[in-house]
């Protein structure tokens, strides 16, 4: 199965990843905490993470006892790398191990450049390893992976799941690429018999040319649906700007305060619009108003045509009937 999941990112690249630099576990989520438990001392050590993110990353290293250092995206600047930053954070502080950025982001779908990355990594004063999840990567416009970039740096390490592109989520199948030391580490630490038989099966399947074929299918569609709701979210009154980039397979977007009432991003009715959008269609779209830069905003994930239209109906009808 590690062959496939190779063959698959190596994708006509000339640098080829081995068996030997894939790490699996029931989920990237795991594959997360063991990065975490990896490198990082408990009661002594930092992680970097760049809010409004996947919240796992927190919890993760909450639940190791190590610390956590915020470096915001700008959310002037749809959600971009804030790289200076990040470099001054590092070197006023020696006990950042990790830093993780999530690229396609979520919940903003904006993705860090290369770059940025190279930089990072290049960094001769900085010694601790950089975590790119790319968790939505099958849904990026901007570029592909950067998986075989871990042949190139020793301190880079790529996370991707089947949960989303492959919409596998209950397989529980994530993936670290990494060079083939932090590999062995990686498995040097599993638990024996971490994925099960059913679940490599599945993967074997999943990894064969018609399911491939049926899954960039469903990609090109959601993608579809992604630009056109961009297109006509905005239009709705009471919607206001969609957010960050399109590059995954959800939208962030916001939701004003009745005009009469300044008509700014609001909270409370971005909080109604999700609770009226279950209640009345069983729609469920997250709240995200509370995250960093995402004031009065949601995140909804894109489904079918269908869907979608109907989601576009519901938002409409429940904000006119807040507005009067
Ligand atoms: C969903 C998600 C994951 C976790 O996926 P698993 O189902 O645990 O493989 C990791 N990172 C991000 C950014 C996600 O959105």
């Amino acid at each position: 199965m590690k062959q496939s999941l190779c063959k698959f990112r190596n994708n006509g690249n000339t640098a080829t990843l081995a068996p030997a630099n894939l790490f699996l576990a029931a989920g990237s989520d795991e594959v997360i905490d063991a990065l975490i438990r990896c490198f990082c001392c408990p009661g002594h050590d930092t992680i970097l993470i760049c809010p409004p993110v996947y919240e796992r990353y927190s919890i993760a290293a909450q639940i190791n006892d190590v610390k956590v250092v915020e470096v915001p995206l700008d959310p002037q600047q749809s959600f971009q790398f804030q790289l200076a930053k990040v470099k001054n954070t590092l070197s006023s502080d020696p006990s950042i191990k990790l830093i993780f950025i999530c690229s396609p982001g979520q919940p903003t779908g904006t993705m860090v450049s290369l770059e940025d990355i190279q930089d990072i990594l290049l960094n001769a004063s900085w010694n601790g390893v950089l975590i790119v999840d790319e968790a939505y990567i099958d849904f990026a416009t901007e570029r592909g992976s950067l998986a075989t970039h871990v042949l190139l740096h020793p301190n880079l390490v790529v996370v991707q799941t089947l949960s989303k592109g492959f919409g596998l989520a209950g397989l529980r199948l994530g993936i670290a690429f990494a060079s083939l030391d932090i590999a062995e580490l990686l498995n040097n630490i599993r638990t024996p018999y971490n994925i099960g038989n059913l679940t490599i099966h599945v993967a074997m399947e999943a990894m064969k040319d018609t399911y491939m074929a049926m899954m960039r299918t469903n990609i090109t569609n959601i993608r579809l649906e992604r630009d056109r709701l961009a297109g006509e979210l905005p239009k709705i009154r009471g919607v206001g700007l969609v957010k960050g980039e399109l590059n995954a397979n959800f939208l962030l977007f916001e939701v004003l305060d009745s005009p009469t009432n300044q008509g700014k991003p609001c909270n409370r009715s971005a909080m109604k619009l999700t609770e009226s959008l279950v209640s009345r269609y069983g729609i469920l779209v997250r709240y995200k108003g509370n995250m960093h830069g995402c004031h009065g905003s949601i995140r909804v994930t894109i489904g079918t045509e269908g869907e979608m239209t109907r989601f576009l109906e519901g938002v409409t009808s429940i904000l006119e009937s807040m507005y009067i």
